[in-house]
């Protein structure tokens, strides 16, 4: 029978493991360890892999793991920029990802992020801890139908997220370096990004990060937003030089952010820090502000898309074993 090793597996994903390796007739272990020089002898006797990396493996491992009769990794994520796709390929180990789990699962944390930023639900709920139950124009909300909603980037996620916004009465504008005829189904394109940033009450940015956008948000871009804009970022922290957000949020320019994701957060995320000092007075800034909603980049934790991630990866593992091939090798 077929065994599989299935790495860095969180206890939410045993279950559907376990359901995968009964309809697939295939032997499945589950181990909480990642891939490393220390957990390497657990491969021994495994047919394929299944991992959850976020940080890469050592270069020489490719070799050793071709020498060893691999001829696959199969990643439970989207991405894959934890390893090199090069020195995989080269030493015939094909890399597969999980491109699309479950757009949905984003879109609906975007919405939500959006919700509790127009409420001001941080701050009411420290009014009410402190028992302020008082109204007051501080904490008036703005209706997303009256509000017209930007989305950076119109791919898998950001059309879902704006199918959301524009179900709720908004007007929905789009940014892309690559527009998409079925995004115009929620919403309409804006070719300059100047004036898209101009027209933005609140926007929301689903793109992966590039070497032309890093920091691509910083203090000259949020100058040309609405002043009083609302921002969101569940895609990648460095798109977002957080030092000039911070100075947006000061002076009033940017109103309320909802970071899921945070350009410095591999050291914390996904770790349980309770008790600890945090190394970062940014991150710990960020946490302590009203205007400022900040979530451990866990917009795609659904048990839809978690059970997509465990059957997209066994899925393309077996298909390598079995066929040679997968739909979703990302270093063909
Ligand atoms: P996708 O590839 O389907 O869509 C990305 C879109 O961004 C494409 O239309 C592309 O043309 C556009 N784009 C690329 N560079 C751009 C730029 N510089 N300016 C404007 N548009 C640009 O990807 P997706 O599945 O929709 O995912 C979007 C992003 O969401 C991912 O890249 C990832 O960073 C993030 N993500 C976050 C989580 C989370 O839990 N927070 C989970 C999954 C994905």
């Amino acid at each position: 029978m077929t065994k599989i090793l299935m790495m860095g597996a969180r206890e939410d994903e045993r279950r559907f493991a376990e359901k995968w390796a009964k309809d697939h007739n295939v032997t499945i272990e589950v181990s909480t360890d990642i891939l490393s020089d220390d957990t390497y002898h657990l491969l021994n006797g495994y047919d394929g892999l299944s991992l959850q990396q976020t940080m890469g493996i050592p270069a020489e491992m490719y070799e050793k793991l071709s020498q060893d009769g691999f001829r696959q990794i199969a990643q439970r994520s989207a991405g894959v920029d934890m390893y090199d796709l090069k020195e995989a390929k080269k030493h015939g180990i094909s890399i597969t990802n999980v491109p699309a789990y479950s757009p949905n699962a984003i879109a609906e944390f975007t919405v939500a992020s959006a919700l509790n930023c127009l409420r001001h639900m941080q701050a009411i709920q420290k009014r009410v801890k402190n028992h302020n139950f008082s109204w007051d124009k501080s904490i008036l909300a703005r209706e997303v139908r009256s509000l017209t909603i930007g989305v950076m980037g119109t791919g898998r996620i950001g059309q879902i997220t704006a199918q959301l916004f524009a179900a709720f009465g908004a007007k929905v504008i789009g940014y892309d370096v690559y527009q998409n005829p079925n995004a115009e189904n929620y919403l309409t394109y804006i070719d300059s990004f100047d004036e898209f940033l101009a027209q933005s009450d609140l926007l929301t940015i689903h793109m992966p990060l590039t070497d032309d956008n890093y920091h691509q948000f910083n203090t000259e871009t949020f100058n040309k937003m609405k002043p009083g804009a609302i921002l969101l970022n569940p895609a990648r922290g460095a798109i977002i030089d957080t030092k000039d957000l911070i100075a947006a949020l000061d002076s009033g320019q940017i109103s309320c952010c909802a970071l899921d994701t945070y350009e410095n957060e591999m050291p914390y995320v996904t770790k349980d820090w309770s008790g600890k000092t945090l190394n970062d007075p940014i991150l710990e800034e960020l946490i302590n502000r009203e205007d400022v909603l900040y979530t451990p980049h866990i917009a795609f934790y659904t048990e839809t898309a978690v059970e997509n991630l465990v059957f997209g990866g066994l899925d393309a593992c077996l298909s390598i074993l079995t066929n040679g091939t997968a739909d979703t090798i990302v270093n063909p």
